[in-house]
């Protein structure tokens, strides 16, 4: 199935607004096997309009249309298609309740024009609006299949999830439709990964691989066209087994999570605690962390040991470890022992991950730009440290640090560290 996009709006083609919706359906229609071939954007004209659905039906089965079923004159989507098909526009009662009930219980008084937000194109299913008042349209005419969704994308996106999405799978059939495995990648870049799956990668055909690299992250979507589950999975697994085997020591999950949310889960399945002591991330491990919800029992808490004394005060660093001509200093692997080992202490945790190095832009202590020095002190275990060269700017080797940290608490959450 062949799709095209119609964005319609002035205000799209003055540059005020940003065709957001096209990006959203484009990932959208990707994700339920439906190939776009085209977007377009229109103003608010119905001439043009008309003009933009003839030449949309010589080159796709589907047309989907955001913006312009709203209840001012220049929304023109429905009234432009019902004209084009020939076709009446009807009245759709439970949208027309929901609007006269709305008014009703605000106490302001009915407009007219609101009734515009009710109306259907003769033959068109209904789509829900929950959030909003504009009623969807979705009709197949001479095989051609169009949908009119919202313009608020507060509006369009759960139209086009909820009943949109109903629709679309049924006009598509169940043979074409995409199933996906998200795999999520931790301590690897894109490139790195993509040497380990490169004759995967060229001789894809079906299932295909395709990797997206994010901050700190990198995930592979494996995709298939099949008519049920377990077709699907079945012609996934033999891709599944062969990635999985060569990526082993670095996918941390077979969904799409970030590592923040694998490791809260690792560390509560094995009822162990970690503590956290930062200096050039500044509290953004912990930040991460307690963005899990459900985190506290695992994530203790984390000292944001920025400055020398605090390193010392609160971590117990000796202060002739970090200063001094002979000194190793605070960018060190010493230090990063001793934060981690003075950290873990503190309450006992099973785990203290410490990171200390230069963010940057300037060098300090003597020592360039992307140094990181990631510390992990275990129960029971000799404390480890691991010496990294980051590239990027400040933000991004604080990210990629931040993120490097969890992939070593991972490493040794899995047993692999
Ligand atoms: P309304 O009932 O709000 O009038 P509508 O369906 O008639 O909705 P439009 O009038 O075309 O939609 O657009 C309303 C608002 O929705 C725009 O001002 C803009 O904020 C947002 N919007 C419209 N189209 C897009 C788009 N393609 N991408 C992102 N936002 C959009
Ligand atoms: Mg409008």
């Amino acid at each position: 199935m062949r799709a095209e996009i119609i964005a319609v709006g002035t205000e799209l083609l003055l540059g005020q607004i940003v065709n957001t919706n096209a990006q959203y359906l484009s990932r959208g229609l990707a994700e339920l096997g439906i190939d776009v071939y085209y977007q377009t954007v229109v103003g608010d004209n119905e001439e043009r309009l008309k003009q933009a659905i003839a030449i949309g039906r010589e080159r796709a089965d589907l047309l989907v249309f955001t913006g312009g079923l709203g209840p001012t004159m220049d929304d023109l989507t429905r009234d432009a298609l019902a004209a084009y098909l020939g076709r009446g526009i009807v009245l759709h009662e439970p949208t027309m309740n929901k609007i006269t009930e709305m008014f009703a219980s605000r106490g302001g008084s009915f407009v007219e024009s609101n009734r515009r937000q009710a109306l259907l194109v003769e033959g068109a299913t209904p789509l829900r609006n929950d959030t909003g008042l504009a009623v969807g349209n979705a009709l197949s005419v001479d095989g051609t299949h169009y949908l009119l969704l919202p313009g608020p994308p507060r509006e369009m996106k759960p139209m086009f999830q909820n009943d949109g999405s109903t629709w679309l799978k049924q006009i598509v059939g169940p043979a074409e439709t995409l199933h996906s495995v998200m795999l999520k990648f931790a301590g690897i870049g894109e490139s790195g990964l993509e040497d380990l799956l490169i004759d995967l990668i060229r001789a894809q055909a079906d299932p295909t691989i395709a990797p997206y690299a994010q901050e700190g992250e990198v995930t592979i979507r494996v995709s298939t066209k099949a008519s049920s589950e377990q077709e699907a999975a079945s012609k996934l697994e033999g891709t599944l087994i062969e990635i999985r085997k060569r990526t082993e020591a670095h996918l941390y999950a077979e969904e799409n999570i970030p590592i923040e949310v694998a490791i809260i889960r690792l560390l509560t399945a094995q009822r162990r605690t970690v503590t956290l002591a930062e200096s050039c991330t500044g509290g953004m491990v912990s930040q991460l962390m307690t963005t899990v919800p459900g985190s506290a029992d695992a994530f203790v808490g984390g000292v944001v040991s920025y400055s020398n004394q605090l390193k010392h005060l609160a971590l117990n660093v000796p202060m002739s470890m970090l200063e001094g001509t002979d000194a190793p200093g605070a960018v060190s692997g010493e230090t990063a022992i001793a934060m981690a080992e003075g950290m873990r202490a503190t309450v006992d945790s099973d785990f203290a991950i410490s990171i200390t190095g230069v963010a940057g832009p300037a060098s300090s202590e003597g020592k360039p730009v992307g140094l990181v020095y990631i510390g992990i002190a275990e129960r029971n275990k000799v404390t480890r440290v691991e010496q990294l060269q980051l590239s990027g700017d400040r933000e991004g080797i604080r990210i990629r640090a931040a993120k490097r940290a969890l992939y070593t608490l991972w490493l040794a959450l899995t047993g692999r560290g």
